[in-house]
């Protein structure tokens, strides 16, 4: 029979993501998330115990078909729905394995309510880093081609207090490039290259323009060949969208104050996964 042990947890569990289909995974200590973070966002305070997260993530297409045979398609009202569907499944199913050996977990989806920063959790824990330009995560390989569904919040620290990272820091991309993804936003999002304007996004959007896909994303040169299936694409922007509209107050949700309508996202709009 074998031993769990300390050094040996986190590659056990890093295995059985694989297999389920979370190809990237990395991990980061709670206080060190924490420091980086607004009051209302942080690890602690969805869950005072947390101790230390993992970053659950996908980008290899074999990855995509793992998560989707979760879900059979006649389970699946929409198949652009299977994947976050799949996730779900397979995260309930790694708490499970983690909890039998006595280490307690809760997984926090991409999209849940109350939300934490995945993108920062990621390039924390090594999976990439966050592009300055566009403020989304960069993959060497995969480039934003990386779906960064959940965050695991383990109790205490069962997997030790350093964690090796897949991509190193000096990996900074943006800043030698001619940045086409900010040029490529016909709503110019990125017009001004100090700071984005999301909330120009989102006027873009409340016009029809973005349904099936976001140009920025599309025009960065790294890792274009791993780009997500038109299903997947689609079903991102759409709940990106139904994020934007409420933060900015587009359709119905302009008829609520703005504290009842950001509540969820104090300290800035909905961060991008
Ligand atoms: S969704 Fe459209 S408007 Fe928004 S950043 Fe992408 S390309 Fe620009
Ligand atoms: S296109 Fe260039 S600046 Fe934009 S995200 Fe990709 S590497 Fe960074």
């Amino acid at each position: 029979m074998s031993v769990t042990t300390e050094e040996s947890l986190l590659p056990e569990l890093v295995r059985r993501c694989a297999a389920s289909g979370f190809d990237l995974v990395g991990a980061a200590l709670a206080e060190d998330f924490d420091s980086s973070q607004p009051a209302g966002r942080r690890a602690r305070d969805l869950d005072p115990r947390c101790g230390t997260l993992v970053v659950l993530a996908t980008a290899a297409r074999d990855a995509w078909e793992r998560l989707h045979a979760h879900v059979p398609l006649p389970l699946a009202a929409e198949p652009g729905a299977r994947a976050a569907r799949g996730a779900a499944r397979a995260l309930g199913e790694l708490c499970g394995w983690l909890a039998d050996r006595s280490v307690r977990a809760r997984a926090v989806q991409a999209h849940g309510l109350p939300p934490i920063n995945l993108p920062q959790l990621a390039e924390l824990s090594g999976l990439g880093i966050v592009s300055p330009v566009i403020g989304q995560l960069l993959h060497p390989v995969y480039g934003p081609w990386v779906a960064l569904h959940a965050a695991l919040l383990v109790e205490g620290r069962p997997f030790g207090a350093r964690f090796p990272r897949a991509v190193e820091a000096t990996f900074q991309p943006c800043t030698t490039c001619a940045a086409p993804c900010a040029a490529a936003c016909p709503g110019e999002t990125y017009a001004d290259r100090q700071r984005a304007d999301l909330r120009r996004c989102a006027q873009h959007r409340h016009q029809g323009h973005c349904a099936s896909h976001c140009d920025v994303r599309r025009a960065c040169p790294i890792g274009s060949e791993h780009r997500f299936p038109g299903e997947e694409e689609a079903r991102r922007q759409a709940v990106q969208w139904a994020r934007f509209r409420r933060f900015y107050g587009f359709g119905p949700w302009r008829m609520l104050p703005v504290r009842l309508r950001q509540g969820p996202w104090a300290g800035g709009p909905p961060p991008r996964s």
